[in-house]
């Protein structure tokens, strides 16, 4: 029996710890200090909270970053931000290149 879930060990604690503590709640809003929520729909999250995350208040509307700081309306993502991205998608690809020309060989 303890061969099924002794794998599964890890990803249980990791998430057990996202839930618990990786999801910054709490944070208030810089406009009117409401408490800012921790999950956001994907279908109104901002460019850049796509590139940076952060919080968009449900109350006021404000945008705020993930310190919880104002940011201007109609603001972009920053350029460190979008390296980032592309440095990490670059980290992913490499693998699963190498990994699908191992799977696809003959
Ligand atoms: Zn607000």
């Amino acid at each position: 029996m303890t061969e099924l879930w002794l794998p599964l060990l890890p990803f249980g604690l990791f998430f057990a710890w996202l839930f618990l503590f990786g999801m910054r709640r709490g944070q208030k809003c810089p406009d009117c200090g409401d408490v800012l929520p921790s999950i956001q729909s994907p279908f109104k999250k901002t460019s850049r909270q796509w590139f940076e995350g952060g919080y968009l208040c449900p109350k006021c509307g404000c945008e705020a970053d993930l310190a919880a700081r104002k940011v201007p309306e109609g603001a972009g993502p920053s350029v460190t931000s979008i390296l980032h991205g592309i440095a990490l998608l670059a980290l992913v690809t490499i693998p699963a290149l190498i990994l699908l020309t191992l799977l696809f060989r003959q």
